[in-house]
């Protein structure tokens, strides 16, 4: 096991001292979202002390401070992703939102009738739907890649799905339901040979492994702050500067414009471009301090850790009799899906839940990929870097209860 101080690192998060139902909360739910550092709730109550204004338009103290403030977040974003250029970082609600911006704007000025969109079988919803309502309003056709039975991406099909028609390829780089690490480096180099739009979905990849755009060479990638210690409500948008450029305006508004006469509107340049109204400014300041608070600990130290964490948990759930893991690829991130006979996952939820440790059971928003794997929901506890070898002994203890419970009754 990697040196890694997780009991210093603990007492970072009020949180995780908090009790229910009469015992100590196990948060293992973190790939739905994942709990704030006292840096990161302290950062934003600073901002509304000391800095509240709205940002770039009044001449006074309190709009230079709340400005520096979310143009530094900025800044750590562009760090933390290691994207060449600040300004083709655009805060917006969450991965979402991005996604669809992605696809109302770029693919409305872009994509039109009888040409193709790629995505995975292993997409969440959120990169299931905006392609869809796209390939409905153009007359595109939406394109599936399938997945193995372990639950990877299935590189020699996605290259037969290529073709001329094929206008861009958006896919998650971690699964949200099995865990899988998706090769996005080789998807993205097979679509650039041909000229393709990429997008890749970091939601569930931005907390667990390291990210650089530059590598990856994608022309997008989106993650949500509260997936990664930050906020809710505020997310981001990372594109390419030519592709950005070449990108027509989604929302129209204040902040976003440079002139405007009721004959027409010229635009600010990136990244006010994809900024209209007043954003989460507070929120944006405590994504920075996040990624910030990450960095101090270290991505790779976190993924190391989180490897042997997700290793031990697999190996332990797996030789549960009667207990089906669902995603099995080997160096997968943070989720530990399963089914267990003879238990719906709302019973085996609700007893977790009675034992105050917190998992999510239902679809998890990716109902294509469980059908997949022949299940309509599964149990899913989520780790992350707080978390303990300790927990996962607690949660495979009262799993290994239910599954020999089954067995006597
Ligand atoms: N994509 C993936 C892979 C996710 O896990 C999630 C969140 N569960 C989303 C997209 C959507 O993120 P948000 O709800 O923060 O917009």
């Amino acid at each position: 096991r990697p040196a890694f101080d997780v009991n210093a690192v603990r007492r970072d998060f009020p949180i995780l001292s908090e009790r229910v139902n009469g015992k100590q909360l196990v948060w293992l739910d973190n790939a739905a979202t994942t709990h704030k550092p006292r840096q990161v709730i302290e950062r934003i109550s600073h901002f509304y002390e000391h800095e509240n204004s709205n940002i770039h338009r009044a001449a006074h103290e309190l709009a230079a401070r709340a400005t520096d403030a979310y143009e530094h977040a900025r800044e750590v974003v562009r760090r933390f992703i290691n994207a060449p250029d600040v300004n083709e970082v655009i805060f917006l609600r969450g991965t979402t939102e991005a996604i669809n911006l992605v696809a109302k704007a770029w693919g409305g000025q872009h994509v039109g009738e009888g040409d193709e969109i790629i995505v995975s079988h292993l997409e969440h919803h959120a990169n299931i739907v905006p392609w869809q309502q796209l390939a409905q309003a153009k007359g595109a056709k939406l394109r599936v890649i399938p997945v193995d039975d372990q639950g990877q991406v299935r590189l020699d099909e996605y290259q037969k799905l290529i073709n001329d028609r094929t206008k861009i390829v958006s896919v998650a780089h971690v699964s949200n339901t099995l865990g899988t690490v998706v090769p996005v480096k080789q998807i993205v180099e097979i679509a650039k040979r041909r000229g393709i739009t990429t997008v890749i979905d970091g939601a569930q990849s931005i907390a667990h492994t390291p990210v650089d755009v530059q590598d990856f060479g994608a022309d997008f990638f989106v993650f949500s702050g509260h997936k990664i210690f930050g906020p809710t409500g505020i997310g981001v948008l990372w594109g390419r500067r030519a592709v950005l450029e070449d990108t027509p305006p989604w929302q129209g508004g204040g902040n976003m414009i440079a002139d405007v006469t009721f004959e027409k509107t010229v635009f600010q340049p990136l990244p006010n471009t994809f900024e209209a109204g007043t954003g989460n400014i507070a929120d944006a300041v405590g994504l920075g301090a996040a990624l910030e608070y990450v960095e101090r600990l270290g991505i790779e130290n976190i993924s190391q850790y989180e490897h042997s964490l997700v290793d031990y948990g697999m190996a332990q759930l797996g030789a549960i009799p009667g207990l089906r893991l669902i995603g099995t690829v080997p160096g997968k991130a943070s989720v530990l899906s399963f089914v267990l006979d003879g238990y719906s996952t709302d019973e085996v939820g609700q007893v977790l839940n009675s034992e105050g440790i917190a998992v999510r059971t239902g679809h998890h928003c990716a109902q294509p990929i469980l059908r997949r794997f022949g299940v309509e929901t599964a149990v899913r506890p989520s780790l992350a870097f707080y978390n303990t070898f300790g927990e996962i002994d607690q949660l495979v203890a009262i799993i290994r209860r239910l599954a020999s419970q089954r067995r006597s009754g």
